[in-house]
């Protein structure tokens, strides 16, 4: 974090003074309401402060001598400000980390995979390791995947931890317009002013008025959304560009980034190769990759999911001969054939177990338990890494993976069957 350094919360009002006055600023911040952390951010920024707002980037905050960097405190608020009432839980939870010289430092973690790619963790709900986001630095720096809304502020750092200032970021692209991949969309558009959003046209419409697709998210999944996602925000029309079925992405420098329609998981993805590299961007559409027990798991949430669909796309990326799989959940794989076929494995394991459920009419509760029970052996590794279960189950739930499958057997077989649960039913987030 560079800039200026500013010691006003004297002025804060007395009702404040619990918060700011805490010394145990990480215990203070886990503690904290989003209400009292909210008020502060009012009052600073009426208290006469007004360009904090245009500027929070270049602030550190000294408190009784301890730094506390904005991102972990206000920048929450701020890329979230329509997304979190008073009231609400902040979904920051990122540790406090203060360098040498009790600046703040943030903690993102950046990898680098080679040839000026680099993998960014989002963070997603404060869970590392789960969501990825990847820029290629160049002449034209291209960011591929925004995670969350709630996850802008930590793609924001890990970006300026690579060097890339507002002004530098030309293009953002996502794979599909699920809140965990462009839920941060509208927070960068408006951080970097020069960069052009990207997606497939059948989405596209989304990222300019994101009401319909966020109204029916909350529908379903109530404040969640806005406590654990944060809101997608609108991106002017004049700066969305979007694909056709096939679109080439100039990342300068003679590389491109050549897009494919993907769809399966969703109506609107896309797959993105890398010209120089022969990465390819998976997003979802292979399922998801868990690192730590070298698993994969199907992506199949509602609405969209359509098996025959995602077989085909498989069968395209397959095609493409790519060096590496880049998923965004999460982490490159160089084990190209085994991992596809995997991908499309699975797709058809579960599409049989659903069915199975569907044909005993089992409720939800007891086909997910099926087929936990069911799969105990295909996921062994991942059942007995109760971390990467717990991570892995709260992004891609069994559940919803049932729904989204009942969903597409409802519109090819004979009889429509419900499970019960409406909630499922939603247009996930994965
Ligand atoms: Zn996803």
């Amino acid at each position: 974090m560079n800039g200026d350094r500013i010691t006003h919360f004297e002025a804060a009002r007395p009702s404040h003074e619990g918060f700011l006055a805490n010394r145990d600023i990480e215990g203070a911040l886990s503690r904290a309401s989003g209400r009292h952390r909210e008020t502060d951010l009012d009052n600073l920024l009426a208290g006469g402060k007004g360009d904090l707002r245009g500027n929070l980037t270049h602030f550190t905050y000294e408190i009784d001598k301890i730094d506390v960097c904005f991102v972990h405190v206000f920048l929450p608020f701020v890329c979230g400000r329509g997304s979190l009432p008073k009231g609400r839980k902040s979904p920051c939870s990122r540790e406090l980390v203060v360098d040498k010289d009790r600046r703040c430092a943030v903690d993102v973690t950046v990898t680098d995979l080679g040839n000026d790619l680099f993998q960014i963790d989002t963070e997603q709900s404060g869970y590392k390791g789960i969501t990825a986001g990847y820029l290629i630095r160049g002449s034209k720096p291209t960011l591929i995947e925004t995670g969350t809304a709630s996850s802008a502020p930590i793609v924001i750092a890990a970006l300026e931890k690579l060097e890339i200032t507002p002004k530098d970021l030309a293009t953002i692209v996502v794979t599909h317009v699920h809140l965990d991949h462009a839920g941060g969309a509208g927070h960068l558009t408006s951080h970097y002013p020069n960069a052009e959003l990207i997606a497939h046209e059948r989405g596209a419409k989304h990222l300019v008025d994101p009401t319909k697709l966020m109204n029916s998210a909350r529908r379903v999944f109530g404040s969640m959304i806005d406590d654990v996602m944060g809101a997608l925000l609108p991106t002017p029309i004049e700066r969305v560009r979007s694909l056709g079925d096939t679109a080439a992405i100039d990342l300068g420098g003679g590389r491109t980034l050549h897009s494919y329609y993907a769809p399966g998981h969703a109506s609107h993805h896309v797959g993105l190769i890398d010209s120089t590299t022969g990465d390819l961007f998976v997003g979802d559409a292979a399922g998801v990759y868990i690192p730590e027990t070298d698993t994969v798991r199907p992506a199949t949430p509602p609405p969209d999911f359509d098996l025959d669909i995602a077989l085909n796309t498989i069968d395209t990326f397959e095609s493409l001969k790519p060096t590496r799989l880049l998923f965004s959940h999460y982490g490159p794989v160089s084990k190209i054939d085994e991992t596809l076929d995997r991908s499309r494995e699975e797709l058809r394991v579960w599409v049989e177990l659903v069915r199975e459920a569907r044909n005993t009419r089992l409720d939800l509760d007891h086909a997910i338990a099926m087929i936990i029970e069911r799969t105990k052996d295909r996921y062994a590794a991942l059942f007995a890494n109760e971390m990467a279960m717990e991570r892995f189950e709260a992004l891609n739930s069994t559940g919803a993976n049932i729904v989204g499958i009942n969903r597409w057997l409802d519109k090819v077989e004979a009889n429509p069957y419900d499970f019960g649960d409406a909630a499922a039913s939603a247009p996930k987030t994965q």
